[in-house]
């Protein structure tokens, strides 16, 4: 199966690029992707991205740019790290912001000057109420606001008292910078809305040069404007504050006038998108960090093995469109597979091993068995893979009584090891809890690479692991970190919807190949699914480890309504 071509079609916010510049608004087009670095990047930035440097690259031969811009305008919640990862992720996605990496906070002093601009045009006011007291004068849907006291003061002491909030004067919460715009308006954003607060606060970049810090609102135009950015493009839940957005362009002495564009944003089933609630479940220890491989954390991702190409075919697929709504994470993981399936060797490993003696060994003893690294592609070759007399199977490759339809191996049925003989199972051991310990079979000589033997049904072939040379290898499986499609409207809230068995640590058998790979090697385990080998504790020769990527069907369907 393979994937269904994304449509030609523009999405609305390519056509009207493609129209502004059908009519020379503007002679090229600049976008931003302004994360906030206050956490790791999840699957919904990544559409942020390849929108935002998808729509650079495809106009890249007149000139456009997408520059990679820290909203770093609040000192308390941001660190470096966040700087750090967010730039591998970028980069990792496949994507280049040249020379255009910007910090919001290299515009600190930009910022000022325009409300003190705001400030002179008596468009801005020094005010002294505390929050409660400005939320109940700022009224409500039926209710105009009432002017405070502040807002008849004069330009000359609002300049005075703004000086003096960012010389230190006050302690935080004494008094804000606020727009004079409209008590009335229909548009609560606009009641008014606080500029600069106070904030005595150490800062990554600026240190401890400022004391007063600006509001979202007002920094992002601005920080567009200076970069001449010609399309803004964020999510729906700023469409209504994109009056506030225009009028700051209007009203400050900025270079240029970018144009914002709402779009919605990428939700997903089964998982959380806010940077807060996955701070929380990282900060609480219900994953082992932000690159858990169960997170929808890029770097998570990542190191589950997911192909950058696929999350951003993904991206691609889920399109640009005005209406929020969810996307079902089963159509990532069908890109996932799509991807892999293309792209991964295939090699042998045993998750629930049951051993094998083949009696008869001698008969016909093999060394090594020799395997296609891929079934469709030659030419990613072959390998040989030790073998001797006792083999590891899959537990669920041998049932005792089999059922309709079971192929594999039972008394007395036949069964080709991949790559090698076709074998005959003639008894078997169970332990003291009945369960399966031992399988007797023998070999039927002459079946290497030849045709079942007249007379005997032999319809599967399954994977195995020589018991002499194969290894142990940590394997982690991973399932939905969440039970329900919706963790964020779950009655006790998203914690109380973990899937408590999202990840189960088991100890599997792994052909020698597997051993020495590097860490983020990428296969496929025969028959069974995914495989990465983990970026951080899978050790070449010393202690592999394994992350499951993605069964090789979606078992979830399966399951159902769990
Ligand atoms: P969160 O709500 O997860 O904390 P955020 O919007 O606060 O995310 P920012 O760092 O401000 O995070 O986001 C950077 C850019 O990514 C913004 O332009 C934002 O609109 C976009 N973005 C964030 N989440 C999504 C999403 N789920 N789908 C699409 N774009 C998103
Ligand atoms: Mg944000």
């Amino acid at each position: 199966m393979s994937v269904p071509e994304t449509s030609p079609k523009l999405d609305f916010i390519r056509e009207i690029i493609a129209d502004d510049l059908v009519f020379g608004k503007h002679s090229t087009t600049i976008t931003r992707f302004p994360p906030e670095p206050n956490g790791y990047l999840h699957i919904g930035h990544a559409k942020s991205i390849c929108l935002n440097f998808g729509i650079a690259l495809e106009n890249a031969g007149i000139g456009a740019k997408c520059h990679l811009r820290f909203d770093d305008t609040n000192p308390e919640k941001e660190e470096t790290e966040y700087v750090e990862s967010i730039k591998a992720d970028v980069k990792w996605l496949g994507f280049d912001w040249g020379s255009d990496l910007y910090f919001a906070s290299d515009y600190f002093q930009f910022f000022h000057d325009c409300a003190v601009h705001l400030i002179r045009e008596g468009k801005a006011y020094i005010e002294q109420q505390s929050a409660e007291e400005m939320r109940v004068c700022r009224g409500n849907l039926n209710t105009p606001g009432t002017p405070s006291p502040g807002r008849s003061r004069s330009v000359e002491e609002n300049l005075t008292l703004f000086a003096r909030m960012k010389a230190g004067d006050f302690k935080e919460g004494a008094c804000v910078l606020r727009a004079k715009i409209d008590l009335a308006s229909s548009n609560m954003n606009l009641r008014d809305p606080v500029l600069y607060r106070i904030m005595h606060a150490h800062h990554h970049n600026t240190g401890n040069a400022w004391c007063i810090y600006p509001m979202y609102d007002f920094a992002h135009p601005l920080e567009d404007a200076l970069e001449h950015i010609t399309h803004s493009l964020c999510t729906l839940e700023f469409e209504n504050h994109r009056p506030l957005y225009d009028w700051f362009i209007e009203n400050c002495p900025v270079p240029s006038k970018p144009r914002q564009i709402e779009f919605a944003r990428l939700n997903l089933s089964y998982t959380i998108m806010s940077k807060r609630k996955l701070l929380e479940l990282v900060q609480g220890g219900h994953v082992g960090g932000w690159n858990d491989p169960r997170l929808p954390t890029i770097s998570g991702l990542r190191r589950r093995g997911y192909p950058p190409a696929a999350v951003v075919h993904f991206c691609k697929r889920v399109g640009i469109t005005k209406f929020n709504g969810t996307t079902d994470v089963a159509l990532l993981e069908f890109d996932v597979r799509d991807f892999l399936n293309h792209s991964a060797p295939r090699r042998m490993a045993v998750l629930d091993p049951v051993k094998v003696v083949l009696t008869n060994w001698a008969a016909e003893p093999l060394t090594v068995a020799t395997l296609a690294n891929h079934p469709q592609q030659p030419e990613m070759g072959e390998r040989e893979i030790p073998i001797s007399n006792e083999v590891w199977i899959e537990r669920e490759d041998f049932m005792e009584i089999p059922e309709k339809k079971f192929y594999r191996l039972g008394p007395d049925r036949h069964v080709r090891l991949k790559g090698g003989h076709i074998i005959r199972c003639n008894g078997f051991d169970k332990d003291p809890n009945g369960n399966i310990a031992l399988i007797h079979a023998e070999i039927l000589p002459g079946t290497v690479g030849a045709d079942s033997p007249a007379g005997i049904e032999c319809k599967a072939a399954i994977h195995w692991v020589d018991v002499a040379t194969g290894l142990d290898a940590e394997v982690r499986i991973y399932d939905r970190l969440f039970t329900v499609e919706d963790p964020d409207s779950a009655e006790g809230g998203f914690m109380s919807v973990l899937n408590p068995d999202s990840l189960k640590t088991i100890t599997a058998k792994i052909e020698p190949s597997l051993a020495t790979v590097d860490p983020g090697f990428s296969c496929q385990f025969d028959r069974t699914g995914y495989f990465v080998a983990d970026a951080i504790d899978h050790q070449p020769g010393v202690k592999p480890v394994f992350n499951r990527t993605v069964a090789l069907r979606d078992s979830w369907v399966k399951k159902g309504a769990r």
